[in-house]
């Protein structure tokens, strides 16, 4: 029914913005990121910023909010200074907090998606139950 799709008319000026506002710092940056520890074998992009017990193999963030190691004890990698791993133990924290809350928001919308068309059913019986009596 919808077959003429709009074209997304706004602009992007996000490109522009992104390189203007990348200081050369960022080099820098990534270099200690690198010199801290490697990278994902998966997610290439992303650091190891802790280790799967289960699977004996250190995991970043991506990995972590997979299902693949979903209920594993994932632990903090030596990361040299307590005050690194203090930020990674807050972020990882942080990311399964939300993990967790967006799962239980899903189940929340879904459960109560259920009971709204458990309403509409009901109400359709009504009514033709409702109308079959009236004929
Ligand atoms: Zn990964
Ligand atoms: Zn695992």
């Amino acid at each position: 029914m919808s077959s003429a799709e709009r074209p997304l008319v706004r602009p992007e000026p996000d490109g522009d913005e992104l390189r203007l506002r990348r200081p050369s710092r960022a080099q820098a940056d990534r270099k200690i990121e690198n010199e801290i520890e490697d990278h994902c074998q998966t997610h290439l992009h992303k650091k190891m910023e802790a280790f799967c017990e289960d699977c004996s193999s250190p995991v970043c963030m991506d990995c972590i909010l997979t299902q693949d190691h979903k209920g594993h004890e994932i632990v903090n990698i030596q990361t040299g200074s307590s005050r690194q791993r203090a930020w990674f133990e807050e972020k990882m924290k942080a990311a399964i907090e939300k993990k967790a809350e967006v799962e239980h928001q899903i189940i929340r919308t879904r459960s109560h998606l259920q009971e709204i068309e458990k309403e509409a059913s009901d109400r359709r019986q009504t009514l033709s139950t409702i109308f079959n009596e009236v004929r």
